[in-house]
Parts: structure tokens; C-alpha cells; sequence
């Protein structure tokens, strides 16, 4: 977006307020620079050299969730999301020192890189100076080094190929994310067997496991679209029949920039449209469970599919429109609010007396596994494939 199209887009806010109740940063912080209007208004500010960007506009753009609650409470459907990402590049560029949090992020996220962040980690970490460094009053890194508890202690990658176990010559590309391919090891494996064993080849090409968005997000637009560029082309060569996602930012962000060059389709909606005959043999769970639904994606699918699993007491999350503070690098970045928004969801949870937290984000599982470990529960959070894997090999059918 050129900065004469963000004045263009920000002029279409009509600055009515009828997004300021759906925004997460203006009920906590009661600010009009924290909710959507003020932060158009800002936008314009700095876009116009109105505002120094050394000024406070920066901390509350970045105090922004990028939910995107405002955007559907908007009747001048104003994108409010390609205005922060674009104001959030410029300044990104101005910047001579990019924020040190922001770059590590950025370093983090790059394909082939994590395993080396993740191997030094468990070097520290065994070296001590980790519980030394827990004792620094700097809740940016606390928070960092609390999540980084959920890395595994030896990284994975499984990118290849994965045949069928059926003669069918179906085939599919599956997108397993960055972070997320590693700390939900569990869920790349389920996904890996459950296509396979309902007779689809799965292909995972090296090296396109980051969508980008974090890197868009933060303001590093260049890197975000050499991630695009990469999937492009592995789509474009492939032989595969879908793009199958497993996590909703990722899912999002490949739409949104029509990144794949085959059909996109989340792996619930996947398996919602496969013929009876092959739609997936379920064993009972009689269980309560949770259904957390991520600002990435509020549509039914991960719903419908779970309802297939005979006995579960599925509830929906309450205020499940309320953003759980993950948003990405925010739990990061802005561990107090984060938190205060965590900890919203978590009296839900407990309120729900669901036995397990279901939802289909990387950022919103780790969000809810470290709310739940800091209060002490036993609740379990897992992905909607999962659960459906787990239930699939109890009624006998998946055998790997
Ligand atoms: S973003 Fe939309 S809802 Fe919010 S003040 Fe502007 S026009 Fe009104
Ligand atoms: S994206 Fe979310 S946090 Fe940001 S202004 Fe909109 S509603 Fe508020």
C-alpha cells in the first residue's frame, strides 16, 4: 500500500466509534489512542509528517492486537488491517535500529533457523544461566523464556514426502507452519497420518514453512514476501491436488496474499468435504471440551468437524470474539495486556468445566498451555485434528 492508498483507506473512517466496543485495547485501557479510531487517526498523522515517529503513535500501534475486531464492526468497511501493516512498514523502514524483540522475532520465524534457536535454547538452558535470567525484572523476557518452555527439547522437521497407505494417487501439499510445526509436533503427525491413511500421498517441500505473516505483522515486508515467493513456486510445480493448512494465521495470511498457486483449504473444511464413504470412522469421547475460536478465522468448520466425534460435549468458548492476547509476536511484545487478556479467557475456561481447550492457533494453544500452567490446571488444549486423529485410531482404523 503507497502512502497516498493509506490516506485514502484511513479517509474512509468516518470516526462513528461503533468499533470501540469490540476492541480488546480500548476496554482494558479505557484510551482513545488504544482503540481503532484513535489509531487511524494517528495513522493519518504520521502518514501526513504530522507526528514525529519517535512520538507516543508508535507504542499504541504497537499496543494494536491486529485482531481485526474493528474491521467487522465497521460499516465504512474500512481495512483497517492493511493500514496498520502498512503503517507499521514505513515506520519499520524508518527506523535505523529496528526494535532488538522485533528482530529476534524476525530471525526466529526464517526457514531453516529455528532448529539452531531451539538447539542453543536447551544449551542455555542446561547451562543454568537460564534460572538466573527468570530472575530479571523484564516481563518481555520472562514472557519470552516462559513460552519458549513449550519448544521441544529435540526439534523435528518433517519435511518430505509421506505415500499413501491406500493405491488411490491422491495427493496433497500439507502447510505446517513455522513455530507451529514445532511445538505442535503432535498435530503435524496426526494430520501426516490421518490424510495418509484416508489415501492421500502427503508432500511437505523443505523450506516453505514460514507464511510470513510474522514477518508482515512486525513490519519486515521484504522477507515477508520472499516466504510468498517460495510457496508460490513449490505450489506452482507441484502435482498436489490441495494446499492443506493446519494453523488459521497461516491459512489467513496465504489468502490474503493469494500466495498459493494451488486450491487453499484449511484441513477441517478438508476433511468437511470429503464423501461419506471416506469421511473418517470416530470412536465416542464422552468429554466437555472447549471451543476456542481464533480472530483468524470465526467460521464453523472446526465446529462441524468436531461434532462428528460421537458423545463430546462441545461448548463454545465464552466471548469467544474477544481476542485471547496472543495475536502473534503480541504475547511477546506486550506481555501485560497479553496477559490481562489470557487471563479473561482462562476464567471461561474454568467456568466452562471443559476437560479440554480446542482450538485451531499455534499462538492462541500457546497462549491458553501457559494461562493453564501458571494457574496450576489440568486442562488439555489441542487442535481439532488431534482429537480427530486420537479418535480415529480408537475406533481401529488408523493403525500407524
Ligand atoms: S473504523 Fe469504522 S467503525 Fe471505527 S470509527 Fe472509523 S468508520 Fe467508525
Ligand atoms: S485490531 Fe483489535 S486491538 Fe487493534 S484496533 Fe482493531 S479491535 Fe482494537
Amino acid at each position: 500500500m503507497t502512502p497516498e492508498d493509506l490516506l485514502v483507506e484511513a479517509d474512509r473512517c468516518v470516526k462513528c466509534g461503533l468499533c470501540l466496543t469490540v476492541c480488546p485495547t480500548y476496554r482494558l485501557l479505557a484510551s482513545e489512542a488504544d482503540s481503532p479510531r484513535g489509531r487511524i487517526s494517528l495513522i493519518q498523522a504520521l502518514a501526513k509528517n504530522e507526528l514525529d515517529i519517535h512520538s507516543h503513535a508508535e507504542q499504541h500501534l504497537d499496543r494494536c492486537l491486529n485482531c481485526r475486531a474493528c474491521e467487522s464492526a465497521c460499516p465504512s468497511g474500512v481495512k483497517y488491517g492493511s493500514l496498520l501493516d502498512a503503517s507499521r512498514s514505513s515506520m519499520t523502514s524508518e527506523h535505523r535500529t529496528k526494535p532488538l524483540l522485533k528482530r529476534l522475532l524476525h530471525q526466529l520465524s526464517r526457514s531453516g533457523r529455528l532448529n539452531f534457536w531451539i538447539r542453543l535454547y536447551h544449551i542455555i538452558r542446561q547451562s543454568g544461566l537460564l534460572a538466573l535470567a527468570r530472575k530479571l525484572p523484564a516481563p518481555r523476557f520472562k514472557q519470552l523464556l516462559a513460552m519458549a518452555d513449550q519448544l521441544p527439547r529435540t526439534p523435528v522437521d518433517r519435511a518430505g514426502f509421506y505415500p499413501s497407505t491406500k493405491p488411490t494417487g491422491k495427493k496433497v501439499q500439507l502447510f505446517t507452519g513455522c513455530i507451529g510445526s514445532k511445538v505442535d509436533d503432535n498435530l503435524v503427525q496426526s494430520a501426516i497420518r490421518l490424510l495418509s491413511g484416508l489415501g492421500y500421498a502427503v508432500d511437505i517441500p523443505p523450506g516453505t514453512g514460514c507464511c510470513g505473516a510474522m514477518h508482515r505483522h512486525n513490519g519486515f515486508f521484504r522477507e515477508a514476501e520472499q516466504q510468498c515467493d517460495a510457496i508460490r513456486t513449490q505450489t506452482a510445480k507441484s502435482s498436489a491436488q490441495y494446499l492443506i493448512t493446519l494453523a488459521t494465521a497461516c491459512h489467513l495470511e496465504l489468502a490474503e496474499q493469494q500466495v498459493s498457486r494451488l486450491p487453499l483449504v484449511s484441513i477441517s473444511d478438508f476433511l468437511l468435504q470429503l464423501p461419506d464413504r471416506e469421511m473418517p470412522e470416530l470412536a465416542p469421547m464422552p468429554i466437555r471440551a472447549a471451543l476456542h475460536r481464533p480472530c483468524s478465522s470465526r467460521d464453523s468448520s472446526d465446529w462441524q468437524i468436531l461434532n462428528k466425534i460421537p458423545q463430546l460435549e462441545l461448548v463454545e468458548l465464552a466471548e469467544n470474539e474477544l481476542c485471547c492476547g496472543a495475536a502473534g509476536s503480541y504475547l511477546l511484545t506486550q506481555p501485560e495486556i497479553s496477559n490481562q487478556l489470557g487471563e479473561i479467557k482462562l476464567a471461561h475456561l474454568k467456568a466452562s468445566g471443559a476437560k479440554i481447550l480446542i482450538t485451531a492457533s499455534t499462538g492462541c494453544a500457546m497462549q491458553f498451555r501457559q494461562q493453564i500452567r501458571q494457574a496450576g490446571l489440568s486442562i488439555e488444549v489441542q487442535h481439532p485434528i488431534e482429537l480427530i486423529y486420537k479418535q480415529w485410531r480408537s475406533a481401529g482404523m488408523g493403525t500407524q
